[in-house]
This record gives structure tokens, sequence and C-alpha cells, in this order.
């Protein structure tokens, strides 16, 4: 099975109150990329500009991250400066520098084509839907959006959710997106426009998944300290869809374990930089806090 994403790769500079990065490896679809590539094989749409570091190309190859999706476009690579306060939650944007983004109209490779699993990070609406568009018949789409595209393209998105099966996004979001101040009421209404589950992305606590049948709540796993939360929401959308990838049957049971997966995922990236952490990390440390998480929220039915 093969996983598709399209999205931004990017220079971050960030800051947070434990320290800073400059013009670090960053960008939804490597954060996305990165984290799936633990469970698949994964191709990667993107455009970089002509001074985008050889050392992060070979970094994403060394994963087996497929890159001919990846475009090497005349011009600067998209920039993003970012701070957080002691409020990790809130990522306040400093700087955005589109660059060669500005102009980007993803191209699939042939190659490409055949996908099976489609994640379509956050960029424009209308460019996520052509994307969709150009898979020839995959299992499962995802999607993520922002507020800036939930203001400023609604019917688009709109359009685009039509053609999505899970959408992954944060709280405020949700929130916006339904213009329904509870979470509740709001996901039946987004579920009615297109995707059938919809996975709301709560920061340190937690994600809440919402289909027709059900709703499904895990919590964050509880870290002494985290360094830097950027990415961890396309990190999570990583270790989700990459988990799904591997399972026979999409079904409840395995959509429940993907959200473990992603929120595992998430949990090592967010504990440095850019993706230190996830450079060293292992299969075998994903899986023993996978097990830490069912621990997490287990509890015993009471004697009747
Ligand atoms: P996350 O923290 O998971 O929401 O995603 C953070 C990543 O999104 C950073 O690495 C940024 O480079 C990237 N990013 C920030 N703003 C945008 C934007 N407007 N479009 C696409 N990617 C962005």
């Amino acid at each position: 099975m093969s996983i598709l994403v399209v999205g931004s790769i990017a220079l971050d500079t960030v800051e947070t109150p434990f320290g800073q990065a400059e013009e670090a490896l960053g960008g939804a679809a490597v954060y996305f990329s990165y984290a799936a590539s633990f469970f698949n094989h994964v191709r990667l749409v993107g455009v970089v500009g002509k001074d985008f570091p050889d050392e992060h190309i070979e970094l994403l190859e060394a994963r087996d991250i497929d890159l001919a999706g990846l475009e090497r476009a005349e011009g600067e690579t998209f920039r993003w400066q970012g701070r957080y306060d002691y409020d990790l939650n809130e990522a306040h944007t400093l700087d955005t520098q589109l660059n060669v983004f500005e102009s980007f109209e993803p191209k699939i490779p042939d190659s490409f084509k055949d996908s099976d699993f489609v994640f379509l990070a956050n960029i424009q609406p209308g460019l996520q839907l052509r994307v969709a568009r150009q898979v020839a018949s995959p299992r499962v789409v995802a999607c993520d959006t922002m507020n800036f595209w939930i203001e400023g393209a609604y019917d688009e998105l709109r359009e685009t959710l039509k053609a999505v099966d899970i959408l992954i996004i944060n709280d405020a979001e949700a929130r916006e997106l339904a213009r329904e101040p509870s979470l509740v009421k709001g996901a039946r209404k987004i579920l009615n426009w297109g995707p059938d589950t919809l996975v709301v992305k709560r920061g340190e606590y937690g994600v809440l998944m919402f289909n027709r049948r059900s709703v499904f709540s895990a919590p964050a796993y509880p870290l002494e300290d985290v360094f830097d939360p950027t990415g961890a929401g396309d990190t999570f959308a990583g270790g989700f869809m990459g988990f799904l990838s591997t399972v026979e049957e999409v079904n409840e049971n395995a959509i429940r374990q993907a959200i473990v997966f992603g929120s595992t995922l998430a949990s090592f990236n967010v504990e440095d930089f850019s993706l230190g952490r996830m450079k060293s990390l292992t299969m075998e440390e994903i899986l023993d806090r996978f097990s830490e998480f069912k621990q997490l929220a287990h509890f015993e039915e009471i004697e009747a």
C-alpha cells in the first residue's frame, strides 16, 4: 500500500520559551512523510526553491520517501516563522514567505496515480481537490486545512470536503468550519458534508474522533518536556495514515488504533526542534509508547 502526500516543504524559524531553531527543515508534507515512513512507502508531492539544502533531500531519501513529485523551482523555498509562548497549543505566526509555494500547481507523476492512501495537507482547497481527482481509485482520502482557507475559500473548501473521507483538523478549525461553538454539534454538521470521519486535534488535551456511530477520545501523552510543537499536527496525520495503510480493513477499530499511533508519533516529534527527535526514533520506541497509551486511558468496569 502506498501513501501520497501533497503539502508544504519549508524552512522554519521557530522560537519557544525553551530555545529556537533557524531555517530548520519543516513543512506539513515533510512532517507527515517522515512519520508515515515508519509504516509504509510514502510518495511526496511538493515544491522547493534552488536554495533548498541537499542534506534535507538526503534525509527524506534515507527514509525511502519517493521524491519523484518534488519540484525544484526557480526562486526561494517557502519560509515560515513562528513563536510559541508558554501556552504551546497556540502558534503565533510572525512571518510567512510563500516564495515558490505561491504559484505551486501540484503535478502528480504517473507513477503516483495508483496511490491507495492520500493526504491533502494544508494547501489551497481547490488544489487539494485537483490532486484528489488525479489519483485513480484511492482507498482513503484524508485532508487538513487552516483558518486562512476556512475564512478565505469557504465554498471551495466545502466542495473539496465532498471528496474527503477523513478530515483531520484542530478544535478551533472545527468550530470555525462548522460555524458552531459546540464541537459535538459542529461534528454532526461536518459529517453531512462529505467526510465520514472527523478527527479533531486538541493539542495537549488529546484527540476526539467523530463518525455517525460513535465518538472516541484519546489522551495526549503526558510529556515532561515539550520543546517545540511545530509539526505535531502533521506528524499525527503521518502516524495515523501510516498505520491505516497497513491494515486489511479500514474499520472503526483500525481508526482508533491509528489515532493512538498518530498521537504516539506526535508526542515524539514535540520533544525536539524540527525533526531532531524523529531522526533517532525507532519502531521499538513507537510500539512501547503505543502500549503506554493503552495503559494511560484504561480503567475497569465497576462490579454491578
Ligand atoms: P503544524 O504545527 O502541524 O500545524 O504545522 C506546522 C508546519 O506547517 C510548519 O513546518 C510550517 O512550515 C507549515 N506551515 C505554516 N504555515 C503554512 C501555510 N500557510 N501553508 C502551508 N504550510 C504552512
